[in-house]
């Protein structure tokens, strides 16, 4: 029998050193691979160097892929054929089991198929007329990734020493080459998350204090992408003092709850003073004693978001026309007056603008619409800022006033009606209008009725509130009745 022939070890180093060079200069990793393997392939001799990546691996059998190939002429190659895609073994032949497990720790495995006892392994292995062949493990960050294999169809080649070894480093080059890759995919995914969902990613280590920060999250708190180290005292800081209580509400609640998760939207400041909206994902990690391990999250800029639900929330509770408060909002401005507590018996004005059909009629209803909003620019310029001016629909508005005595709001309902009595207002002329005050002004005098009720807090606000409106019209009423601009007030009646 011939004796086996050895691999060619200087050959071999010195192609590991030109083709590690290309692995690492190369932009796509793959050329990297691939020179590689040409270079190995052409110091060895042999037919054919492959990698399979191993996809899935069962107790019975491994799913694996042929991934790459550098084959010494084209009769050679495998990697375009179809039974070596995605292909199965089943580990039923115990020299195939023996090999598995080699892999599976990282060792290497050589061969020579005429002296391997017969059974499946070497069926398969005569199949593909395969005389020797060599398999070294890929070991990414430690779990069997796939193989590196190399087959010769002419000679029976013992692989060992100084040129198996080369193989070996080959294979440990190619896994560093993947895990680089893997971890710069992950970066590039985790930088397109933020970039795409507007967020960022933090850390914190509650035993030590100690923070991390994602570049993005970095960059929209004002500070450079690559900032060293963000003290928690500061990254708190961040956090708008209010919404920081909410936070602090929030994880105590959540606090010892097993591996528990919340979101709360709080207001982060940059360093610039600049305030955005941000939703908080937050993630507790415990130990099993129950103590807090570890709290991770992301940041999610909802600026957007918030801005569209300011505008909703204007567009449902405030009138079009004048910028007052329509009834959704004075209703919510009476639960919110009630709820706070500061003020047990607020007051309710009615007001009418007297004859406003007429004016209507005569100048026109744009000239109408133009009147309404000066009119309430005029009232608001009455009342105390946290007063609520409402327009309950036509030419009809209520005023909702808070603590005051009843002397006062009688005042108060006398300032409204003086304020819009004793200053007529004025119109561009219109055409077909004669003026009065000038060839491009008219004048528009226009009184107002008032009817006040107070507020009596009884079992629902929208009760306390229907029957102040009834109460407050009924005085309204006897107003109108009494001659117009005047004010009338409930328990005067
Ligand atoms: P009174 O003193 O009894 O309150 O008389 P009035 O004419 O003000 O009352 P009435 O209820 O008879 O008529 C209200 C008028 O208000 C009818 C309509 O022309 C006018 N009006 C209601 N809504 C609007 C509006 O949005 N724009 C304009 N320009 N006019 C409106
Ligand atoms: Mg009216
Ligand atoms: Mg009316």
């Amino acid at each position: 029998m011939p004796v086996p022939l050895t691999p060619d070890a200087p050959r071999l180093l010195n192609a590991l050193a030109t083709g590690s060079a290309a692995l690492l200069q190369r932009r796509f990793w793959s050329n990297g691979v691939n020179q590689l393997l040409q270079e190995l392939g052409e110091a060895s001799g042999v037919s054919r160097v492959w990698i399979f990546q191993l996809l899935e691996q069962s107790p019975s059998g491994l799913l694996q892929d042929y991934v790459f190939e550098w084959a010494s002429t084209t009769d050679y190659r495998q990697l375009t054929q179809k039974r070596f895609r995605f292909f199965s073994m089943a580990i039923d032949d115990p020299e195939y089991a023996d090999m598995v497990t080699r892999r599976q720790r990282g060792d290497a495995h050589a061969c020579i198929v005429s002296q391997l006892s017969p059974g499946p392994l070497r069926e398969n292995l005569e199949s593909q007329a395969i005389r020797s062949m060599v398999t070294v493990p890929i070991m990414v960050n430690g779990q069997w990734w796939g193989t590196l294999g190399f087959d010769d169809c002419e000679r029976e080649i013992a692989w060992e020493g100084s040129g198996l070894q080369a193989l070996t480093i080959a294979a440990e080059l190619i896994a560093s080459a993947i895990y680089r890759h893997q971890l710069n995919s992950r970066k590039r995914q985790v930088d397109l998350l933020q970039r795409v969902a507007a967020c960022g990613a933090w850390e914190v280590n509650p035993a030590s204090g100690a923070t991390w920060c994602s570049s993005g999250l970095l960059a929209s708190l004002g500070y450079p992408q690559d900032y060293a180290r963000l003290p928690l005292r500061r990254l708190l800081a961040h956090i708008v003092t209010e919404d920081r209580l909410t936070l602090w509400a929030l994880l105590r609640q959540c606090c010892g709850v097993c591996n528990s998760s919340c979101r709360v939207d709080v207001r982060l400041i940059d360093l610039q003073g600049n305030t955005r909206w941000h939703e908080l994902v937050i993630e507790a990690h415990y130990v099993s004693c129950g103590r807090l391990a570890g709290i991770a999250g992301l940041a999610i800029d909802i600026s957007q978001r918030k801005q569209g639900e300011v505008q909703a929330q204007t567009e449902a509770e405030f009138d079009e026309l004048t910028g007052a408060h329509n009834r959704r909002g004075m209703v919510r401005y009476i639960r919110e007056l009630l709820e706070s507590r500061k003020c047990q018996r607020p007051y309710l004005l009615l007001l009418d603008i007297d004859h406003f059909k007429i004016i209507n009629d005569r100048y026109g209803h744009p000239a109408g619409d133009t009147l309404l909003k000066t009119l309430a620019k005029r009232l608001v310029g009455e009342l105390r800022p946290d007063d609520c001016l409402v327009r309950l629909g036509g030419e009809e508005f209520a005023v909702v006033v808070g603590e005051m005595g009843e002397t006062q709001v009688l005042q108060l309902a006398e300032r409204l009606r003086c304020c819009i009595a004793e200053d007529p207002f004025v119109l561009d002329a219109l055409p077909g209008i004669g003026g009065t005050l000038s060839a491009c002004e008219v004048s528009v005098p226009m009184t107002v009725s008032l009817g006040v009720a107070t507020m009596m807090p009884g079992e629902s606000v929208g009760h306390c509130q229907s029957m102040a409106i009834a109460q407050a019209d009924q005085a309204l009423y006897i107003a109108k009745e009494s001659g117009r601009n005047r004010v009338v007030a409930y328990w005067q009646r």
